[in-house]
């Protein structure tokens, strides 16, 4: 845990008039809840903010209050520079590495701004100036939450910054199922539906606004794509560019899918990955001690939590496979102890 005081977040925040506020590729739910929950915030408070994203997101979270003053990197880049480049104050959140960020890192590396880190994924490199972090944290959600209150602005948290901590609480949180939910998620949730987030139509826009194709494209993971391999208490499932061409996939779709292979009795290791871009996207689930941050890191130039990691590979699919299996058997004992 690392936390800056609240002191010097003031001294910082007072001077600040142009703060930009820059989340991880690919943002999920926490990274565009927590972005736009602070950008609330601090534009309350009277500051030019803007939220930058590298690249896209899923479309069931277009709905988000603020979604339509995001700027995207890759849309809009040299609106995205310049503002970088006048910002008194960048917030990177929901990521700890400017590896996250590809190439938005180099510009915010290179600006004079003074940087602000708020997350909760394992090891962060050392680039903020003031940090906000600690890895026991739910969600980034639940640090913008808390990061509001050591500031003293509990009373400006309205229906929208109260929609947009709950939701990226939500997801983050597998719908308050993982064990990173604790009895504090609960009482920041039950003051955030109090403050207006109306949590029913909240998860209605996140889980159910699927697609056709879609499900579909879920049911052939399911029932077509998956491998289990009992030995190792593992399953894993991959879709090549052309399957996800087949079911139309958009930005988003295959979100979750690595998740269920672990409701399988038994299983303690999950592995998806995807062709995307021109590289391999993997992404791991494990339950229990299995620490999949650390097998990311290790094997597939990744990172994230101890139960739930991603990161890439330059491999073809099937090589990349390949690797997986070939490391497994160095996982065995681990894998097979019952905890
Ligand atoms: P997902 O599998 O849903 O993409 O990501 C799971 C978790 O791992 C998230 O917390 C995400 O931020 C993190 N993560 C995903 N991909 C990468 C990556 O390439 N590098 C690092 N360091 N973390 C990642
Ligand atoms: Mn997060």
């Amino acid at each position: 845990m690392q936390k800056s005081t609240a002191a010097q977040f003031t001294k910082v925040l007072t001077k600040a008039k142009n703060i930009a506020i820059v989340t991880h590729w690919s943002p999920d739910g926490d990274a565009m809840g927590s972005s736009l929950a602070l950008y609330h915030f601090l534009k309350a408070k009277g500051k030019n903010v803007k939220v930058i994203v590298p690249n896209d997101y899923p479309q069931f979270l277009y709905w988000l209050p603020g979604n339509a003053f995001v700027l995207n990197h890759q849309v809009q880049p040299k609106k995205t520079e310049d503002f970088i480049k006048k910002a008194d104050v960048v917030f990177t959140l929901d990521f700890n590495s400017f590896k996250r960020i590809e190439v938005v890192g180099k510009i915010v590396e290179q600006s004079t701004s003074i940087k602000i880190l708020i997350d909760h994924h394992q090891q962060p490199d050392n680039y903020a100036h003031l940090y906000y972090h600690d890895v026991k944290a739910c969600s980034t959600c639940e640090l913008v939450y808390e990061f509001i209150a050591l500031l003293k602005g509990t009373k400006l948290i309205d229906k929208k910054i109260a929609t947009c901590l709950y939701t990226g609480i939500l997801t983050d949180t597998g719908s308050f199922r993982f064990p990173s939910t604790t009895s504090k998620t609960h009482k920041i949730v039950a003051d955030l539906i109090d403050k207006g987030a109306d949590n029913s139509t909240i998860y209605n826009n996140i889980h159910d606004d699927n697609t056709v194709s879609r499900l579909k494209l879920l049911g052939h993971c399911l029932s077509k794509k998956m491998i289990v391999m009992e030995e190792y208490k593992t399953a894993f499932i991959s879709l090549s560019e052309k399957e996800q061409d087949d079911f139309l996939y958009q930005k988003g779709d295959t979100e979750g899918v690595v998740n269920y292979p672990l409701s399988i009795k038994g299983i303690k290791f999950s592995a998806f990955f995807a062709e995307r871009d021109g590289i391999i996207k993997t992404s791991f689930r494990s339950k229990g001690k299995f620490d999949v941050n650390l097998f990311a890191r290790k094997h597939f130039n990744g990172g994230g939590h101890k139960n739930a990691a991603g990161g890439k590979s330059k491999e073809s699919l099937q090589a990349s496979i390949d690797s997986f299996m070939k490391i497994l058997p160095d996982y065995k004992k681990e894998l097979s102890t019952n905890s």
